[in-house]
């Protein structure tokens, strides 16, 4: 019976150990199926975008809107400011990381909130973790939806190496919905016009680099980067998304450069 419905593999996996390497090196022979493969996530930084209000958001959210009939999007907020209140207060307090990782996913889903009302007109929704199985239906029927970039780690998100801060913040959840979906593209959206040699917002002699290998990014060792660190760590595993893009939103007709595949800001790649 057994020898009937296992493959060789699947033998294998059943009587074998999950610790073997030999045996964990077969199971990515079928390549991973890319789920949605024409949809694009988009990430809205927090502190970087959101938190300037209507001057850096409503920019934004029109170019969203011109967009919708060329490209599906899956756009996820960053928390920012109020979430390293909420971190503060937290720690403070005495809140483990598991415990600041659900703060920040409220500040979170409260970004997402606001700006799926704005786009509410355009019959775009809101969607949290559970309702990611009906992605395909809203992104055929309204080409986007809304979601909250924070990974639904929650309880379960792992300590960081050094303090107490979530280490899988909404870079790395919007990072790992591109990932999973082997979407067409991950775009970041801040407010420099990529990664620089150093944060251009402390070092105005930082210089601008268009592109780089997460190796190489690596070796430079920067003091500060754009995106999570995690995001770098998990690219490197990555089965569909070896390349994130990072651009400026606060420079109108970025966003549509990008999801048009040209090469604005600052591409990363494993
Ligand atoms: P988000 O709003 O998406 O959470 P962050 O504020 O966490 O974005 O990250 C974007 C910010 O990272 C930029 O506004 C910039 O000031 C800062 N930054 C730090 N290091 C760099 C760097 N090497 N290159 C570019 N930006 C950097
Ligand atoms: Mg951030």
């Amino acid at each position: 019976m057994e020898d009937q419905i296992l493959t060789q593999l699947g033998a294998a996996l059943v009587h074998g150990s999950l610790t073997d390497e030999a045996l964990l090196a077969q199971t990515d022979a079928q390549p991973a199926l890319p789920i949605l493969p024409d949809a694009n996530v988009v990430k809205i930084g927090g502190q970087s975008l959101i938190d300037r209000g209507r001057a850096a958001v409503f920019p934004v959210i029109a170019e969203v809107v011109a967009n919708l009939p060329q490209h599906k999007m899956i756009i996820g907020t960053g928390a920012g400011t109020r979430a390293r209140h909420s971190y503060s207060v937290g720690l403070d307090l005495g809140m483990p990381t598991g415990v600041l990782s659900i703060l920040g996913t409220y500040v979170s889903m409260q970004n997402a909130r606001m700006l799926h009302y704005l786009l509410a007109k355009h019959g775009i929704p809101f969607i949290e973790p559970v309702q990611f199985p009906q992605l395909p239906l809203f992104l055929e029927e309204r080409r986007a939806v809304v979601f909250f970039g924070m990974p639904p780690y929650l309880y379960w998100q792992p300590n960081p190496a050094v303090g107490r801060i979530p280490p899988n913040r909404t870079d790395t959840g919007a990072y790992l919905v591109s990932e999973v979906f082997g979407a067409r593209s991950m775009i970041f959206v801040k407010d420099e016009d990529g990664l620089y040699t150093a944060d251009p917002k402390k070092d105005h002699g930082a210089k601008f680099i268009p592109e780089i290998t997460v190796q190489e990014l690596e070796a430079m060792d920067l003091q500060d980067v754009v995106v999570e660190h995690s995001v770098l760590t998990f690219m490197k595993d990555a089965e569909h998304r070896r390349s994130i893009q990072v651009i400026n939103g606060l420079k109108p007709g970025n966003l549509t450069r990008a999801l048009n595949g040209e090469h604005v800001g600052t591409i990363i790649t494993a």
